[in-house]
């Protein structure tokens, strides 16, 4: 599920490739909490998951 995938991303945790099922995602250019954009660590796969901005409506 999509959220769960984003929620590991988030927390650190390895997450799987679903294209490759080879690589894992690595947090692109900051640390993982501030990542919007993962890429898979596979260098034959151009994979990545980007992550918009939560933004809270009140
Ligand atoms: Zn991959």
């Amino acid at each position: 599920m999509e959220e769960d995938r984003i929620e590991k991303l988030r927390n650190g945790e390895q997450v799987l490739c679903e294209v490759c099922k080879n690589g894992y995602y690595i947090p692109y250019n900051t640390s993982a909490d501030k990542a919007h954009n993962f890429n898979c660590s596979n260098e034959s796969c151009n994979n990545f998951i980007h992550i918009d901005p939560i933004i809270n409506i009140e």
